[in-house]
């Protein structure tokens, strides 16, 4: 079977790294593809973990050279997926996960319509700020930028293949853990397999 690409997408603060994080714990040949990103390292943040912090000059150098698989502009800063890592990682048999924002998630259903597509909703648009606002990482005016830009991501929703509204966390990262098996287990994706049984 081949590898599958997982994208993950939804508004900035509805926990969409915070479930990412514990579902790669439970599965071993599940990646995760570390972004680069010209917006600061929060506090807590790690260089190549978290991301690649890199500064405008080295984004746009990476940008012309063709490396990015998609990038965009979020929220001010700009994010790019890097070609050489998700494509690697697929070649060596691992499925791959992405977080990206809600334009980067439908420029790549254009490039992989074989991957499989998840926003992350928040269960009521206070949740989300309140979740902005008790993570305690934005200013006042990114908190607002990202809130404003909240309205447009959620209203692009529909074009996603499964939703997963994040009220408990245990039951969202039940969910995410639950489409990465059942993705796995499809037909369309274990052709060659059946073709081999039969002696
Ligand atoms: P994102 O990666 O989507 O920007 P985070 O994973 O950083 O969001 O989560 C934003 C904040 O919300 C964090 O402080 C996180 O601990 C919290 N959070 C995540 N999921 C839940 C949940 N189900 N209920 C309450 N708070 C949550
Ligand atoms: P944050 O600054 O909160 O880490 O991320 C802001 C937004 O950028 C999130 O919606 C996240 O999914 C998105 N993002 C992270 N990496 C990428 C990427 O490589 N490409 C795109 N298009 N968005 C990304």
């Amino acid at each position: 079977m081949k590898g599958i690409l997982y994208v993950v997408t939804g508004p900035s603060g509805v926990g969409k790294s915070t479930i990412i994080r514990e579902v790669l714990k439970r599965f071993d040949n599940l990646v995760f593809s570390v972004s680069y990103t010209t917006r600061p390292k929060r506090p807590g943040e790690e260089n190549g973990t978290d991301y690649f912090f890199v500064d405008q000059r080295t984004f746009m150098k990476l940008k012309d050279r063709g490396e990015f698989l998609e990038w965009a502009q979020v929220h001010g800063y700009y994010y790019g997926t890097s070609k050489s890592q998700v494509e690697g990682a697929l070649r060596q048999g691992n499925h791959v996960l992405l977080d990206v924002d809600v334009q980067g998630a439908i420029k790549i259903m254009e490039l992989y319509p074989d991957a499989v597509f998840i926003f992350i909703a928040p269960p009521t648009f206070s949740d989300l700020k309140n979740r902005l606002m008790l993570r305690q990482t934005e200013s006042e005016k990114s908190l607002q930028r990202r809130l404003e830009d909240a309205r447009w991501e959620l209203s692009q929703a529909y074009k996603f293949e499964y939703l997963i509204v994040n009220r408990e966390l245990t039951s969202s990262i039940k969910g995410l853990e639950s489409i990465v098996v059942a993705e796995q287990l499809k037909i369309s994706r274990m052709r060659e397999f059946l073709g081999q049984i039969t002696p």
